[in-house]
């Protein structure tokens, strides 16, 4: 026996009954997802939340990334598995199949051969006998139809009637027609057929044909039809339970995954925690002995940061004390500079009163003395003014103030300065009061520190004071228009004994300390100063203060620099 005619004409296995397996796997899958599906809480996990959770956690990272490939597995797996299951029982199927019509068309040959009917009533009803003796002794092997048709070239005079079956009609094809007329050997064909249950669902099927000789009829072929839809729904019970029991692979890998992960990872967790709480400046924070005990990269890593906390605690401690001798330092020797200095001052004052009866060159050596005290006195009161800052025992005397008057009165006590360096200044208020809770005496202080400066560094160029004020700051902005700074210089102008140039000439001598105390000052009201300016274009510091004491700034009520 040949496979048939003409190569393959097997569309196997039939779409409809894929398509039936799909469907099912879909019904199960949609009912076992229904409650997960159903539950209340996906309505207010947006989807943006689920990928941002998922991008937060290693651990959610892993699960879902095992939970795809696993399915993708686990698809890929059922499918080759189907694959194979199917084509297998096919093949055993369609060896029994073709052996048990090689047999039954035999014998129904050897039943014509012998046949003695004569008439054309004997030869129909012996052929219609045979049909339903050849259907009914090959049910067991799936036999659903029986067809008896007369061969394409078939030329004898005695016509008989052929034996059909609606149902299955259609499923012989010219091709399978044309295939059994050509071969003596049987020929078979994959179909589909309607089901015997429910004959709008098709079901695969074998149909084996041959060329049989009827007695005085001529050739004829035989066609025996064998169903498939019992092997078909063993082998969709199979898939089933295949499914079903991956169906908890499938849930469980990536839970296990989650929660291993999660396990794993615990300790790099506990470590980002304390690192963060390190960065906040709690430097006692370590890690528990529960997390670097053991030699796996985890203990080592728990080791690892409980040893760079206990040195970098240690340094900052080393550093925070260095930095208080040094406050110490500069506070004690400051204070002990005081009596001598009294001494000294007195003294100079005495001389200073008596220059008129001097000799020229001693006069001008008694000014020098008196502008060298005068520096010093300031010097020393500038260092003690940082020593108490640092020491924090400095109090803030607050009480409402209008800024104008007090601009008005630091620009009226420094005119004669501005007069000198031929610097005009140009004050900027609004006509509304702009008051704030404020200890005058140190407000006034920065404001004549960035006055002076402002004046030295004019080169006789405007100098321009605005105030302005809003619903939560009052601000004063002093913008010159003489060197300006460089980016360098803006960012280190508030450190201590910072000088942008020592050599420059200059005519109130400064120590680098009069913005350092500034900051500080304005810092104790709860307020910012800030800086900026261009080499050649001038320099603008901006003081903003809250209007009352411990209420926060909103917004601030000027710009630093830009509008002119
Ligand atoms: P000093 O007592 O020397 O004035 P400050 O702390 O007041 O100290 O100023 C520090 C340095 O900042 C100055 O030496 C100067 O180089 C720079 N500086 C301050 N104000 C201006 C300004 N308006 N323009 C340019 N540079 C300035």
């Amino acid at each position: 026996m040949t496979d048939n005619a003409g190569g393959p004409l097997l569309p196997h296995p039939l779409p409809e009954h894929r398509l039936a397996l799909l469907e099912r796997i879909t019904l199960v899958l949609h009912a076992i997802t229904r409650p997960v599906r159903q539950w209340s809480g996906w309505k207010r996990i947006s989807q943006w939340e689920a990928l941002q959770a998922i991008r937060n956690s290693a651990s959610l990272r892993a699960a879902s990334y095992l939970a795809a490939v696993s399915m993708v597995l686990i698809l890929v797996a059922g499918t080759i598995v189907a694959g194979q299951l199917r084509s297998s029982v096919f093949e055993s199927r369609r060896s029994a199949i073709l052996s048990d019509a090689a047999l039954r068309f035999s014998s129904a040959q050897s039943v014509f051969d012998q046949s003695t009917a004569s008439t054309p009533d004997q030869i129909q009803e012996s052929t219609r006998q045979l049909a339903t003796s050849l259907r009914v002794s090959a049910a067991g092997t799936g036999a659903v139809s029986v067809l008896l048709l007369r061969s394409p070239a078939q030329s004898q005079t005695l016509r008989i009637n052929e034996i059909v079956d609606p149902s299955v009609q259609g499923v012989i094809g010219d091709d399978m027609r044309q295939a059994v007329a050509e071969s003596s050997d049987p020929q078979w064909q994959s179909v589909s057929i309607p089901s015997a249950q429910d004959s709008s669902v098709r079901v695969p099927a074998i149909l084996v044909g041959t060329k049989v000789q009827v007695p005085r009829a001529g050739t004829h072929q035989l066609y025996i039809v064998y169903s498939l839809q019992g092997d078909q729904e063993r082998i969709n019970t199979v898939m089933g339970i295949l499914i079903f029991a991956g169906i908890p692979f499938l849930l469980l890998i990536p839970v296990i995954t989650f929660m291993l992960i999660y396990h794993i990872l615990g300790p790099v967790r506990r470590t980002a925690a304390a690192a963060g709480k390190l960065a906040d400046g709690n430097l006692d924070v370590r890690i528990d002995a529960s997390d670097t005990r053991g030699t796996d990269e985890m203990a080592n890593l728990g080791r690892a940061f409980n040893n760079m906390a206990e040195s970098l605690e240690k340094k900052i401690d080393e550093y925070d004390e260095l930095a208080r001798l040094q406050q110490r330092f500069v506070s004690d020797v400051s204070h002990e500079l005081r009596t001598p200095l009294t001494t000294i001052r007195m003294a100079e004052e005495m001389i200073w009163d008596q220059r008129e009866n001097f000799d020229p060159v001693t006069n001008r050596s008694a000014e020098l003395l008196h502008e060298q005290v005068e520096r010093f006195d300031s010097m020393l009161a500038d260092l003690l003014e940082i020593s108490r800052h640092d020491a924090q025992s400095v109090d803030l005397v607050a009480e409402s103030v209008d800024l104008r008057s007090l601009v008005a009165r630091v620009v009226e006590a420094n005119s004669e300065l501005a007069q000198r360096l031929g610097v005009e200044v140009i004050v900027e208020s609004p006509h509304y009061r702009c008051p704030a809770e404020i200890d005058d005496r140190r407000i006034e202080r920065v404001i004549r520190n960035l006055l002076v400066n402002a004046y030295e560094h004019a080169e006789s160029k405007p100098v321009v004071v605005t105030i302005a004020a809003n619903d939560s700051a009052v601000a004063v902005r002093v913008r010159d228009h003489g060197v300006g700074m460089c980016p360098a210089t803006v960012e280190r102008v508030f450190d201590r004994f910072f000088r942008a140039d020592p050599a420059r000439a200059r005519t109130t001598g400064g120590t680098g300390l009069g913005l350092a105390i500034s900051l500080e000052d304005v810092a104790l009201h709860g307020g910012t100063l800030r800086a900026w300016g261009e080499l050649g274009a001038g320099s603008s510091f901006m003081m903003t203060l809250p209007r009352k004491v411990g209420v926060a700034i909103d917004a601030e009520p000027l710009e630093l620099w830009g509008q002119e």
